[in-house]
């Protein structure tokens, strides 16, 4: 028979799966003899059996339930329900991984009729019983009945103000004993059925909604941003009470080892006396500074040191402890590794080297990559953050904080950013012909689109802050608003956007600079030490370049040459390319354009210092690049001396139904030889020339969207030809490579066969995900969300490479691109590239380097670092 319920006493800290982190630690802190409050864990495998019995406790598991408490009953000496000495107990959740503050807590059950009077007989304290009955029945009536506490805080509010009181520590025993009375009443009134009399009906009730906790819309939320799997369930957590409010010889308090802010090794924490710990927790009243604890009561503060000191070696990281003291003598309730800022975490780690405490491996793994995010981005002041009220949540496309004023297009983003005020640029989904506004502004939301939508990778590259897909964002750029929840913003209004969370915020809110401190450079350095996966940046500017370089990029990934022309003086003669009719057209417009494309690769060649630069052929899905209002074309008619109507047919023609399958890629130099041609000499011009300057650079000619062996060659033969010709004049010596992406699932299938041709793949897991799924990566973003609602997907694939489909596509591909071409070079340049789950996952399957926006380069190495560290490639 499974066993779902576990004594502590019966349970170690490697049962964390099973038990949760809360319950096993518990457990550990029995087994290392700590003051604990002895209880029992029913196990996460009991709230998965739950949900499969359509959310139901099933016989056996209450039967488990109800023995270990029989058995904890027989540890403590203490009876559930008695008037003399009643045992009560708090339930509560405790996930695999700490979820803090997302599920559900319940103190004090086990109160009735009858306990509340044993409580107050054991205790001599009659206010503290009915004190804890009153707040045990507004807790159990909105966690597990779902009734709002606005019902009793109603009832409460109204009894302090007759009685005339500020403070509720001034009700007295016999207004509490009122307070119960009239809850129990509305309680009947609400429920049609009295409040439950029975402690084990309340108990199990209690376990049922912490189990039905787990699938709140807080807990999803926390969940899929987390990319914790749904399967998980939760462990709950029965404890026996000790109060923190039996006088003022009692109190409780939260304590972390060091500083969770800063990583200063100094003990840190707050505490409340005469407090249970939802008092320290809600800020009713204002707790005092760990170090008074010291004064107050030296013995049990010297007691609390020994204990945090021991359980901070024992666990090897620095510990969030809850503590109650029942008339002077201390018990541990929980203890977790604690959640610490970027800046501490790194702090931490690296004092914990210097201290013996963690190797220099150990150290990397405790700092989370996606933390050092906070580092590279400005954030918002917690304490403004708490004030500001959240009017929807989009998806959390580009890391960062910011407020500023509504522009609804890039022209009067561009122009309200002049007079040097932060603007918020508010699109439905950006274009091509956003990119300056985007440029300009502090941050981006769109309504639609996905992680990898225009909004996502552009605003991700430049290091803007954006919020995509915010669905609930209704945008009439005609009258220059936006709705949204019932609130209405106007051009020029300030709301503020947090890229890490996806949450939008009407008004100001204030935003702190992110420093980068001497730790982050020492961490980054041992992680150098320990990485294999060498890390690149997609980068398409020289500035992009540098700041990547300074980033610690190893070259760049991925150079996407469309992006060179989004800027509007040369996003015209790119969009006299794409609508030629005729080759000499086409030749003047490459014309124009070839002499841009050199500069451009002199500045990215130079910027990368040596470092290898793979540089993309053209793929321009077409309509992100077609005029789309009849100014623009009036205006491009005019540039090339066409007829207004002439180009408006054609721009109509060149429309397709699906872009993204569309003309693009390869594709394009297949029609248009001459494409490839000039971004050759360009490619190898520039080289030539930087060469010359006394670098040494190795272009590697990236060729896009191929899905056939015999495209990559048509292609490859015009280039060969180009550059070796150049290269012959030139009477220089330049070596360069020819490779391909795959991001076609065909590529990907027959990578023995492409690798005869390619001489590096690098996986374009964008494109891959749209086409292994079949999901457009311009739609995606506004059905998925149902995916997560009914559990389909617990995470975004366009952001964490589907391990189990397109990933296996990807390690066939390694396997047997290396077959052909032994030690082949391969690397990832979708947006997975700088996902720290996504670079292990390539670290795995023995890729060369990953390739990231220049922001999550540090993020990339730091992740290829842990993934060195725990799985060691030989
Ligand atoms: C990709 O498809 O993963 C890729 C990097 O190319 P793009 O996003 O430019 O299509
Ligand atoms: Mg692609």
């Amino acid at each position: 028979m499974t066993k779902y319920v576990y004594l502590f006493r019966e349970a170690n800290q490697t049962m964390r799966n099973l038990l949760g982190g809360k319950g096993a630690n518990l457990a550990e802190m029995t087994n290392l003899g700590m003051p604990v409050p002895q209880g029992f864990t029913v196990s996460t495998e009991a709230c998965t059996q739950y949900y499969k019995d359509g959310r139901r406790i099933n016989e056996e598991i209450e039967k488990q339930i109800l023995d270990a408490l029989h058995e904890t009953e027989k540890i403590t000496g203490k009876t559930f329900g008695d008037n003399e000495n009643p045992f009560l107990v708090s339930v509560r959740s405790g996930a695999r991984t700490s979820m803090p503050g997302m599920m559900d807590t319940i103190l004090n059950l086990g109160l009735n009729d009858v306990a509340v009077e044993g409580l107050a007989k054991v205790t001599g304290n009659p206010r503290f019983a009915y004190d804890s009955y009153r707040r045990f029945i507004t807790m159990f009536s909105d966690v597990v009945m779902e009734i709002p506490k606005s019902n009793f805080d109603e009832i409460f509010d109204a009894k302090k103000e007759s009685r005339g009181i500020e403070e509720d520590t001034d009700l007295t025993a016999e207004d509490l004993k009122e307070i119960v009375a009239s809850f129990k009443v509305r309680y009947k009134e609400l429920e049609g059925e009295d409040f439950p009399q029975d402690p084990k009906d309340q108990l199990i009730n209690a376990v049922k909604a912490v189990f039905r906790s787990w699938d709140n819309p807080r807990a999803n939320y926390y969940r899929r941003m987390n990319n914790i799997p749904y399967e998980w369930g939760t462990a709950v957590n029965v404890q026996a009470m000790v109060f923190g409010n039996m006088g003022e010889t009692s109190g409780t308090g939260v304590a972390f080892t060091r500083n969770p802010a800063t990583g200063e090794h100094k003990f840190f924490g707050e505490y409340l006396f005469n407090a249970q710990g939802e008092d320290v927790v809600a800020g009713v009243r204002t707790p005092k500074p760990i170090s008074e604890l010291e004064k107050d009561n030296p013995k049990v503060y010297k007691q609390f040191r020994e204990i945090s000191d021991k359980l901070e070696k024992h666990y090897k990281d620095m510990q969030d402890m809850e503590f109650t003291i029942e008339r002077g003598e201390l018990f541990i309730l929980q203890t977790r590794n604690g959640k610490r800022t970027a800046q501490a975490a790194l702090k931490i780690a690296i004092d914990m080297v210097e201290e013996g405490l963690l190797t220099e491996q150990e150290a990397i793994l405790k700092v989370e990559p996606k933390a050092l995010d906070a580092l590279l981005h400005p954030t918002f002041d917690p304490e403004a953050l708490k004030a500001a009220e959240v009017i929807t949540q989009g998806l959390n496309a580009s890391p960062g904080a910011a407020t500023g004023r509504v522009a609804f297009t890039a022209d009067r983003a561009a122009e309200m950013a002049k007079d040097g005020l932060p603007v918020i640029l508010v699109r439905e989904e950006t274009t091509t012909e956003d990119i300056e506004g985007m440029a300009v502004s502090a941050g981006v939301l769109t309504s639609r689109g996905g992680m990898t939508s225009h909004a996502a990778v552009v605003a991700r590259g430049m290091g803007t802050c954006c919020v995509a897909g915010a669905g609930e964002v209704k945008v009439n750029e005609a009258a220059k608003t936006f709705k949204v929840n019932g609130h209405s913003f106007k051009e020029g209004d300030y709301i503020s956007l947090d890229g890490s969370t996806g949450k939008v915020y009407g008004g100001k809110v204030k935003t702190v600079e992110a420093s980068v401190s001497g730790d982050f450079a020492k961490l980054m350095e041992w992680a150098d030490k320990y990485r294999a996966l060498k890390v690149r940046t997609n980068a398409d500017n020289p500035r992009d370049a540098k700041v990547a370089y300074e980033f610690g990029a190893q070259g760049i990934g991925l150079c996407r040459t469309e992006h060179m022309f989004f800027e509007s003086e040369r996003i015209g003669p790119f969009r006299q390319m794409i609508v030629s009719k005729t080759p000499e057209e086409r030749a003047e417009a490459l014309n124009k354009i070839l002499p841009m494309q050199k500069e451009d690769f002199v500045g990215l060649y130079k910027a990368m210092q040596g470092y290898p630069v793979t540089i993309r052929f053209l793929d321009p899905p077409l309509h992100e690049f077609l005029p789309h209002e009849d100014e623009e074309i009036k205006e491009l008619a005019k540039e090339m001396g066409l007829n207004f109507d002439e180009l408006k047919h054609t721009v109509e023609s060149l429309k397709e139904s699906n872009p993204m399958l569309g003309h693009r890629g390869v594709r394009l130099s297949i029609t248009y030889p001459e494409i490839a041609k000039m971004q050759t000499t360009a490619v190898i011009q520039a080289a030539l020339e930087v060469n010359k300057g006394g670098m040494n650079v190795v272009p590697e000619i990236m060729i896009p969207l191929v899905g056939e062996i015999k495209e990559l060659k048509y292609i490859k033969e015009i280039v060969v030809a180009t550059a070796d010709e150049l290269i012959k004049e030139s009477g220089q010596k330049l070596e360069y490579s020819v490779g391909t992406m795959i991001e076609i699932p065909r590529a990907a299938l027959l990578a023995d066969e492409i690798a005869t041709e390619a001489e590096f793949f690098s996986f374009g897991t964008n494109d891959l995900t749209q086409m292994t799924f079949g999901f457009s990566r311009d739609d995606a973003g506004t059905f998925l969300a149902d995916y997560y609602d009914k559990k389909i997907f617990v995470a975004d694939p366009f952001a964490h490479v589907d391990q189990r489909g397109v990933g296996k596509l990807m390690k066939m591909a390694v396997e047997n691109g290396r077959a052909t071409r032994e030690g082949m070079k391969m690397g990832i340049c979708g947006e997975h590239g700088g996902d720290p789950e996504s670079v292990e996952f390539c670290h795995e399957i023995g890729l060369s380097y990953v390739s990231c926006s220049p922001f999550r380069v540090p993020i990339a190495r730091l992740a290829a670092a842990h993934a060195n560290i725990k799985n060691p490639r030989k």
